[in-house]
């Protein structure tokens, strides 16, 4: 790559050609398991089905291809962006002028229970796919997770949570890549995480996680919990699609109370609606666009603090971008 357009990488997103570059020195570099391509369509990846294409996505097969992805793209100046189970992040109309990685690949999958009771998974395993295996071994402390539509990967850089419990409760270590490749192995102590938030994994990439469960019982008992939470989710939570809740909960308060008390439930900008089941979701009622999505967000944002005096903030990532510049 010339100088110049090292720059314009940088500065005003990657030529065409360039990709088309790395496309061509990656492919003969990973193995033949992994699938990289130009121009993938990213929103049927995402649970609010709204969004344009990847220049280039690629589900590597092994540590060693996505070494090799991050390696080249670092040396070429290009952005790498991950993306899990899609069910926290809004892709924009116009795409992300980047390499999109995501841990698809049945490689990353894994979910094994040790001696002790400590359980192993990669960060591609579905929090469904845990929360199922879990509940066969009589695996206690996982429920929690039943019906949050991500991935491992993706629930430990959001540290998600629902009914009093967040993903760090039940994590002991982290096995991660930085962006230059390393592959490191962080215990929780050393890791900072918050509300919806893990520090270290904004830069650096998870590819797994070693779990501890509170306890141990029988399946049935801890199927019997997993249910009850489902219940309490399906008739709480709308079932159109969604990214889940868009606003984070200010200290001490609840989005969603703020947003139905300034009267905005089914509000709409196009195919998006604040849904009427629950107020801190959007929902895509068909044919949603980011922009439609984006547009609500501004007009619910601007009618709470209008209504209620509280500046409300996305909990929703904006993929490639940052929220700031669009509100
Ligand atoms: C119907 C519905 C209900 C939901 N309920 C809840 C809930 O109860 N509690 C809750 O907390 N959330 C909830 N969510 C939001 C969402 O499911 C969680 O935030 C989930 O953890 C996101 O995981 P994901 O795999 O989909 O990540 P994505 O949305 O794909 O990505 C989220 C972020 O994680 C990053 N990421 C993904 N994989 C990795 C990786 N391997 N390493 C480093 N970074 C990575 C991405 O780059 C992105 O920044 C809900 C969403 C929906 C649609």
């Amino acid at each position: 790559m010339t100088a110049e357009q090292r720059v314009q990488s940088v500065d005003e997103g990657k030529p065409a050609g360039v990709w088309s570059e790395f496309f061509e020195a990656v492919k003969p570099l990973v193995s033949a398991a992994t699938r990289i391509v130009h121009e993938e369509r990213l929103g049927t990846k995402t649970t609010m089905r709204v969004g344009g294409a990847a220049r280039i996505y690629a589900e590597p097969a092994s540590v060693a291809d996505l070494q090799v992805l991050l390696r080249e793209a670092r040396a070429g100046g290009g952005e790498v962006l991950m993306l899990g189970r899609g069910s926290n992040v809004i892709v924009p109309d116009e795409g992300v002028d980047g390499l999109v990685v995501s841990l698809a690949h049945q490689a990353w999958s894994s979910f094994e229970p040790r001696e002790d009771g400590r359980v192993a998974v990669g960060a591609g395993l579905r929090l469904k796919n845990l929360c199922g295996l879990a509940a066969k071994a009589g695996l206690v402390g996982f429920e929690f997770l039943e019906g949050i539509p991500g991935n491992v990967g993706g629930a430990l850089r959001m540290n998600a949570g629902a009914m009093g419990a967040w993903m760090f409760d039940v994590v002991e270590e982290v096995q991660l890549m930085t962006r230059a490749g390393e592959v490191r192995t962080l215990t929780k102590a050393a890791m900072h995480v918050g509300y919806r938030h893990c520090e270290e994994l904004h830069q650096a990439i998870a590819l797994g996680a070693l779990l501890r469960p509170a306890t141990r019982s029988d399946a049935e008992t801890v199927k019997r919990q997993m249910d009850a939470y489902s219940r309490k989710r399906h008739e709480s939570q709308p079932r159109e699609p969604s990214a889940g809740c868009i606003f984070r909960n200010p200290p001490g308060n609840s989005a969603g109370r703020l947003i139905d008390e300034s009267g905005l439930k089914g509000a709409r900008v196009g195919d998006a609606e604040v849904s009427p089941t629950h107020a801190n979701f959007i929902v895509n009622r068909g044919s949603a666009t980011a922009a439609d999505v984006i547009a609500l967000v501004r007009r619910v944002r601007a009618r709470v603090r209008e209504v209620k005096g509280v500046d409300l903030e996305p909990e929703v990532l904006l993929f490639g971008k940052e929220w700031k510049d669009v509100l």
